[in-house]
């Protein structure tokens, strides 16, 4: 029914987060009816995040010409307190307290089996080499995940894998509800629980 490009659009489009089958072919005839000038500066926009690189340590996104994101190159930010959290949004949510002086890992997103991921493996190593490297031990790991019950568990097995890299290893406080999610908590409940930690 639909020409070969607009199938190819909304099955492309159907795989990004929020966005089904039928926003994907909303969205296709939007473009269409939008003009050729607005389809090309939206392909653009897309083509242009191809040139976002991705921090080697903390694995957040930047532009740098170097390997490193602004916030790991940031000489005012602690490297002795660590945030592992989920998702890119997780660290703009927390970012926006303006409360947290330290730096980052994101690990990705957790999958409910309670399982971490290879990719989730690799990252941590990743994190253990950077404190090894850096003396062996650093002040403070706060697990940034969401309290779900799944959340729970995988906030488990990260401080089972990190255990004697950090004199202390903590949690964000209650503030957050409880399967609430950090990138939609509002700042003053994130930075209430930033402060709070358990
Ligand atoms: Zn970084």
């Amino acid at each position: 029914m639909y020409p070969e490009s607009i199938k190819l659009f909304i099955d492309t489009f159907s795989k990004l987060p929020s966005i089904g089958p039928r926003q994907a072919t909303r969205l296709a005839f939007h473009l269409v009816n939008s003009g050729k000038a607005n389809i090309e500066e939206t392909s653009k926009a897309v083509g242009n995040l191809k040139n976002i690189k991705i921090c080697s340590e903390c694995f957040f996104i930047h532009s740098n010409s170097d390997n490193l994101c602004n916030i790991c190159r940031d000489k005012n930010r602690k490297n002795t307190v660590v945030m592992i959290i989920e998702k890119e949004t997780d660290l703009i949510s927390i970012e926006r307290t303006k409360k947290y002086p330290g730096k980052y890992l994101i690990l990705g997103e957790l999958t409910k089996s309670g399982v971490l991921e290879s990719s989730q493996k690799l990252r941590l190593n990743s994190l253990k080499n950077l404190i090894k490297n850096r003396g062996g031990q650093i002040d403070e790991i706060i697990i940034g995940i969401n309290p779900t019950t799944y959340g729970d568990l995988n906030a488990l097995l990260i401080s089972k894998e990190l255990q004697g890299l950090s004199k202390k290893i903590t949690r964000l406080g209650r503030g957050i509800p409880t399967g609430g999610e950090i990138e939609f908590a509002d700042e003053d409940t994130l930075g209430q629980a930033l402060e709070r930690r358990i």
